[in-house]
């Protein structure tokens, strides 16, 4: 048996990328526009919104942080404004609103979908008005693919008319209650860096509520030229589009997104299978049936107190000594050096998570031979 590493993520290609490449090199469209550029947002769009049941639309970018950046300076943030963000989440969420000279308030998580705290997040909203700033928008993340608690958070967030900003970077193909993910927010971003669920190698979109929107990032995402035959500017652009090359890619990909999520999915029951019969590691699984998760990673969480002492770190350097890559969560943002200034609401879920929680092979491209490795060296590592 190979001792070849194993990915908790990697690239996984469906066969028809290098056709639409190919189509770019032959109509010479090597820029950040062009045929492959409108067609994979046109794909994301039917794919977001298979009615066509809103005016939404998508703009193709070069990264999921670009959109979150252009998501914000769209909602009017500027220096010294405040805005909200799950604490637990990548750094790429919370980055944009300090590039504007804001700054971040971070959100503990609950329990049931590891996302924004809803109780927590109306407790910041008023302690920050009661401090004298209301805050100008809310950042909450559907982590590994599973939706935060869509309802209850739009419930808080328009009580206080406070825009949302989804970040679907992780949750493309997931839903909550029939919709998909990158649906719910004022605006929605989504990621295709390399280790998401599908990729264009780099990139990201941002999903508007209509067309004036979508003009709007445009616009910025190209150096905010005005309408004048030479390069003229009453705003401050940025170079953000989705080159030409990379969208090809992702139309590859949008074409074998189901196949991914299915394959995704079934990892995570390989591992709820793996772990019932192992005391004290629950695989973390979606509340109830509103919620569909892509399940982008796997996630268990270790509670040493019923494992016979061993803990999440025990495991993670286990498999580790067995070539299999595996992954502490997102360690909070509030826990985190750069951050340690930014007001804090919670409770401490968002801690615990970090310290027991671990993330999970869960490539599409895992072999049978994959899975078994994993599987005794997870059975190993609890026997005993
Ligand atoms: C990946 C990711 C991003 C950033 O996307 P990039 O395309 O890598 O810039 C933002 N938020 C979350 C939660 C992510 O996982």
């Amino acid at each position: 048996m190979s001792n070849e590493k194993i990915w908790l993520s990697s690239p996984h290609m469906g066969g028809k990328e290098q056709e639409f490449i190919n189509e770019a090199f032959e109509q010479n469209w090597i820029a950040p526009l062009g045929p492959n550029v409108s067609g994979f947002e046109q794909d994301i769009k039917d794919y977001i919104f298979p009615e066509g049941e809103n005016s939404a639309e998508v703009v193709a970018l070069s990264s999921g942080t670009a959109a979150l950046h252009l998501a914000l300076i769209q909602l009017g943030v500027k220096a010294g404004d405040e805005v909200l963000c799950q604490s637990m989440t990548f750094a790429a969420s919370a980055n944009p609103i300090v590039y504007l000279g804001a700054t971040p308030v971070f959100i503990d998580s609950e329990e049931d979908t590891l996302n924004i705290c809803p109780i927590e997040l109306e407790r910041a909203i008023q302690d920050r008005i009661a401090k004298g700033k209301k805050p100008k928008g809310i950042i909450a993340v559907h982590l590994y693919g599973t939706p935060y608690k869509i309802d209850e958070i739009n419930k808080v967030a328009s009580a206080y008319g406070i825009p949302v900003i989804e970040d679907s970077a992780e949750a493309l193909g997931s839903s909550y209650k029939g919709k998909k993910c990158g649906s719910f927010g004022e605006f929605s971003i989504l990621s295709f860096n390399g280790n998401k669920i599908i990729t264009t190698s780099g990139g990201g979109a941002l999903v508007t509520k209509n067309q004036q929107a979508k003009e709007k990032t445009i616009f910025l995402a190209t150096q905010a030229r005005d309408a004048a035959p030479h390069y003229q500017h009453s705003e401050i652009g940025y170079n953000y589009r989705l080159s030409n090359v990379s969208a090809g890619i992702g139309r590859g990909q949008m074409l074998v997104l189901d196949e991914r999520v299915a394959a995704r999915r079934a990892m995570h029951e390989f591992y709820v299978d793996l772990f019932s019969e192992i005391n004290g590691v629950e695989v973390h699984s979606v509340p109830d049936n509103d919620y569909f998760s892509n399940h982008w990673l796997s996630v268990v969480k270790v509670d040493k107190k019923q494992t016979g002492g061993i803990n999440r770190e025990n495991l993670r350097l286990f498999l580790e000594e067995n070539n299999i890559e595996s992954r502490p969560l997102w360690k909070p943002m509030h826990m985190q050096p750069i951050f340690k200034d930014s007001p804090f609401y919670g409770k401490g879920v968002a801690e615990a998570l970090f310290e027991n929680g671990l993330c999970l092979p869960s490539g599409s491209n895992l072999s049978d031979e994959d899975r078994a490795r994993i599987s005794r060296a997870v059975k190993e590592c609890f026997k005993k």
